[in-house]
């Protein structure tokens, strides 16, 4: 496919332009560009035309077109993807984004169904309209898509408490390479009818078929939330910070990140408005946050007792914990602003893994010697969800190199750091997915059954293989 044009395919497109309007059929460069280029600036796509169906009924048409002319595509939601998995490599793009309706929201069920191209940010503003929450948060929010997000199982910052994307979601609507719809959309909290199908949608990454809709979970809004920001020694006595917040407050615990100092330093040197939240530097740093839907005992209370015992004990040395929703947000953005601010800082190579929660610091100790023993000057960004056990392992690139000559290296990186993952039983692959950036190295780290297993399903679900080729599984 990689060299086929708009020209190539022109009876097929009539045909799809004729059923959702020639306007949504884009085909010229300056229309089809912004589909093209991925956050991380890793891939250059191509594609002869981005269709962008009005509703399910519209993408069955072009999936059943499609596998008719076998002529593949790639699904695409708000293009926030990090492993290349929504780019296109001569395959025709399905944008969902215009599939962007709240079909229903019901608080009595706790469920609100929605369209897959519907932006995560919209979501949480229709979950606050009826207080409640959906509480899948990610830097991305303002422009992800609730169907991307779900077909990568996304993870973000409140993991901890509400689990991944997966486990937000009580039914989907899914229309499959043929063109047939499944309409899984239901609203129920148990059913054990059968095999469970929708987790074959969740996390595949269009590969197996495209999500159209999904019933979501809901939860009770919080009525009361407090945040700190918190300087700690090293991450072993993160962890046991941790546990003393967990065992305080229980589920009330719901966000707990890990950053180093150069993450923080670069933030603050290159986003404007971030604010030092310290006098002086350390070399790690917490962001902890309780949250709760009642206002029955004091979270604010809770903290200071946890955080003057942590102090104490020697788990935290220095402390601010936010006096008002102005500074909680100011503390979050020193969190959420860091894979910006990284790109400031030149060439980045990323890892995304994950390890039992309780062998991060080992991970750690062992992970940063032995990238930074590999090129000198190179400046370690660990960062992220260790409440989950998942750290973002990025490197950006010693200062004064070559960009380039830097990320030709991103292979050489992987083998050291997915190398130790893999003996501490971790997964190269947390939460981002696996897309085209991480294929050939899943094909190199999973177990060989998992792999056939993985095929099988592929090919009984899609077996012409139309259906975002070459991503996941590297064939
Ligand atoms: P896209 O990028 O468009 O697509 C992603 C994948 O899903 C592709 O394989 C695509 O083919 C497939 N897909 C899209 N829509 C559908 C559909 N309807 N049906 C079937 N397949 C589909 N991720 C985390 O897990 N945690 C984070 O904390 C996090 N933070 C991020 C912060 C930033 C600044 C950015 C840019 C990204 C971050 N991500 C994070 C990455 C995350 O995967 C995406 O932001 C998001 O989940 C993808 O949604 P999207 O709509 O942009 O999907």
């Amino acid at each position: 496919m990689t060299s086929t044009t708009a020209a190539d395919l022109a009876p097929l497109l009539e045909k799809i332009a004729r059923r959702i309007g020639a306007p949504h059929v884009l085909t010229e460069p300056g229309d089809t560009a912004a589909y093209l280029r991925e956050e991380r600036g890793l891939y250059d796509g191509r594609t002869p035309a981005v269709l962008r169906p009005g509703n399910t009924e519209d993408v069955a048409f072009i999936l059943a077109a499609c596998a008719e002319a076998g002529v593949p595509v790639v699904p695409q939601g708000g293009n926030t993807g990090l492993v290349g998995g929504q780019m296109p490599f001569g395959e025709l793009v399905v944008s969902l984004a215009r599939l962007d309706k709240i079909r229903h929201v019901d608080p009595v069920d706790m469920t609100m169904t929605v369209e897959a191209g519907c932006i995560l940010d919209s979501i949480h503003k229709a979950a606050e309209a009826v207080n409640c929450l959906f509480p899948l948060h990610i830097a991305a929010q303002g422009s992800c898509r609730i169907g991307g997000n779900l077909s990568t199982n996304a993870g973000g910052t409140a993991v901890l408490r509400y689990g991944n994307a997966k486990e937000l979601v009580l039914g989907l609507e899914v229309v499959l390479a043929d063109g047939r719809v499944w309409n899984g959309l239901k609203r129920l909290r148990k059913n054990n009818a059968g095999y469970d199908l929708k987790q074959l949608f969740l996390g595949t990454e269009g590969t197996l078929g495209i999500i159209t809709a999904a019933v979501l979970k809901l939860f009770p809004a919080p009525a009361q939330r407090t945040t700190a920001f918190l300087a700690v020694p090293d991450p072993e006595h993160a962890l046991k910070l941790l546990h003393r917040l967990r065992g305080l407050a229980g589920d009330g615990l719901t966000t707990f990140e890990l950053m180093a100092d150069f993450g923080i330093e670069t933030v603050l040197k290159h986003m404007p408005g971030t604010v030092r939240p310290f006098a002086d530097r350390h070399d790690w740093y917490v962001l902890a946050e309780f949250s709760a839907p009642t206002r029955a005992f004091d979270l604010g209370a809770l903290m200071e007792t946890g955080l003057e015992a942590a102090m104490e004990a020697g788990e935290v040395t220095d402390a601010v914990i936010a006096a008002s929703e102005a500074q909680a947000d100011a503390l979050w953005r020193l969190r959420e602003d860091m894979s910006e601010a990284q790109k400031h800082e030149g060439g980045s190579i990323k890892h995304d893994v994950s390890v039992p929660v309780s062998r991060v610091p080992e991970f750690l100790a062992r992970a940063l010697p032995a990238v930074t023993a590999e090129l000198p000057g190179l400046r370690p960004c660990p960062f992220g969800h260790v409440g989950d056990g998942n750290i973002h392992f990025n490197l950006s690139q010693p200062v004064g190199m070559e960009k380039a000559a830097f990320i030709d290296m991103w292979e050489h990186f992987n083998r050291i750091v997915h190398d130790i993952v893999t003996e501490m039983d971790g997964s190269i692959a947390a939460e981002h997915g696996i897309g085209r950036l991480k294929a050939h190295e899943l094909a190199h780290y999973a177990d060989p059954l998992a792999l056939e297993l993985m095929g099988r399903l592929k090919r009984a679900l899609d077996p012409q293989g139309l259906l975002n080729p070459g991503k996941v599984l590297d064939v």
